[in-house]
């Protein structure tokens, strides 16, 4: 092995950009600007992957709404009232014109004539 590579591996010089960080250490290291630059990189990361997370949570609640909206529908074409739970877990309760008239905390029940 060359030289360069040496003093890399030992830790003497950064093993990604090569600028030379101190006494041999006998292991591969980054100097603090790549050491930065790899943490930041690292958070960008992080932050994409949040944001996946983020989009992918927020269309499960759009497809939930859907389908108490259909389930809503269903109901009122034989003239119920209706009760569903919103994503959170709250339930929410409908008259027969479809509007909505409260939240309500408990068990859901079955749609009222
Ligand atoms: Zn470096």
């Amino acid at each position: 092995m060359g030289a360069l590579t040496d003093m890399k591996l030992e830790g003497v010089l950064c093993e990604f950009c090569g600028v030379y960080i101190g006494d041999e250490v006998s292991y591969p290291r980054k100097c603090k600007e790549c050491q930065r630059a790899e943490k930041e990189a690292f958070s960008a990361e992080l932050g994409e992957i949040a944001k996946d997370v983020e989009i992918a949570a927020l269309r499960g609640k759009i497809t939930q709404l859907e389908s108490i909206i259909n389930e809503i529908r269903a109901w009122l074409k034989s003239g119920a009232i209706l009760t569903a739970k919103d994503p959170s877990g709250k339930l929410l309760e409908f008259d027969d014109n479809g509007e909505f008239i409260s939240n309500i905390i408990g068990e859901i029940s079955l749609p009222r004539k």
